[in-house]
């Protein structure tokens, strides 16, 4: 082959996308502090899913605040967040 060959290229198009996905594990840990209480919580989405997410699109994600024996204190609250993907071309090893 020659080397005139035009170059691979990925263009985000920047439009929204649903992800028919029930249970979707992704590799985040939502850290923030408890509005009511001030403590420090965490949300794993790599074991709490998210349901049915749309890629690109702003969503209230929802925060529990748990004491330190791990019990619910009652509090909840929402953290605005965006999904985003990217695609990265990975040249062959
Ligand atoms: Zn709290």
């Amino acid at each position: 082959m020659t080397s005139q060959l035009p170059p691979t290229i990925i263009t985000h198009t920047g439009r929204s996308v649903d992800l028919p996905v029930k249970r979707f594990y992704a590799p985040f840990e939502v850290s923030a502090a408890c509005p009511d209480c001030g403590r420090v919580c965490v949300r794993d989405l790599s074991t709490n899913y998210l349901g049915y997410p749309v890629v690109g699109e702003p969503f209230d994600l929802r925060l529990t605040c748990f004491d330190d024996e791990g019990e619910e204190t009652g509090h909840e609250w929402s953290v605005r967040v965006r999904l985003d993907m990217t695609l990265t071309l990975v040249e062959a090893g």
